[in-house]
């Protein structure tokens, strides 16, 4: 059983205004805690979310991660809203339009895991419809790539922000994933989930570079430079501030992002 349905006063939502967790005591007694993650007017509903951090995925996968892991399809307004809010977490970048006037391929029914996708532009575009396969045949291999990347990143530890060492492997890595994630402009939303996720991580192997080259202990020849170490960390500012504008969009109020839970 997930939490919210022990809280039955906030209502499930992918956008949220609590938070909760349950605390556990050492005689084993369990309470079951919500607050207020923003002012919350009088009369409005309280909203929650099972899924934690990963309440930053596009809708599609939110959905189905939802549905298999609590056994509910969300419906909420960001769910019902192609552009999720206004942050297009899904966009994809419609090739028929400068880059100076970008348009995004978004689901026509995103509450339809199957929906068919358009372009947002409908002068240009018209009607033209993308259908599911089509959209996994741009996604898949995508998605394959950024798991394989960000889970080599997991796997390596990169989220223990304290550790003193880092490999030249792990420099490699952090790399790999800056260029991949520089490829993906010209075909996903800035805001896109897996761009977010990719960044995510290339900030915190940026994090180990930049302490590694301020403490000496990184020796790598490549690193000795020392506008090396200022251009990581000018990137490292351009990355905090776009995850940070899209963490107001996706989770306004308290957020882990902002060092506030
Ligand atoms: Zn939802
Ligand atoms: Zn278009």
């Amino acid at each position: 059983m997930d939490l919210l349905s022990k809280v039955p006063l906030v209502a499930q939502s992918c956008v949220v205004n609590t938070k909760h967790w349950t605390q556990e005591y050492p005689d084993g007694k369990q309470v079951h805690c919500v607050y207020a993650s923003m002012k919350i007017p009088a009369g409005t509903k309280l909203t929650g979310n099972p899924l934690g951090g990963h309440i930053f995925l596009g809708t599609t996968a939110r959905r189905g991660l939802l549905a298999e892991s609590f056994g509910l399809w969300c419906k909420c307004e960001r769910c019902s809203d192609p552009t999720e809010c206004g942050t297009y977490l899904s966009g994809i970048i419609c090739p028929n339009h400068s880059k100076d006037s970008p348009a995004y391929i978004l689901p026509i029914n995103p509450l339809d895991q199957n929906s068919d996708w358009k372009c947002t532009d409908i002068t240009k575009c018209g009607n033209k419809v993308l259908g599911v396969g089509e959209i996994q045949r741009i996604m898949g291999p995508i998605e394959d790539k950024v798991y394989e990347l960000t889970d080599s990143a997991a796997q390596l530890g990169f989220d223990q922000l304290y550790r003193r060492s880092f490999s030249l492997e792990e420099y490699k890595l952090t790399m790999a994933m800056e260029k991949y994630d520089g490829e993906l402009e010209r075909v996903l939303h800035p805001n896109h989930y897996l761009k977010f996720q990719l960044r995510k991580q290339v900030l915190y192997g940026m994090n180990f570079i930049a302490t590694g080259i301020r403490e000496g202990t990184i020796r790598h020849g490549i690193l000795r430079r020392r506008s090396m170490g200022l251009q990581i960390l000018e990137r490292m500012f351009n990355i905090s501030k776009q995850c940070s504008e899209l963490v107001v969009g996706v989770e306004p109020g308290l957020s882990i992002y902002y060092g506030k839970i």
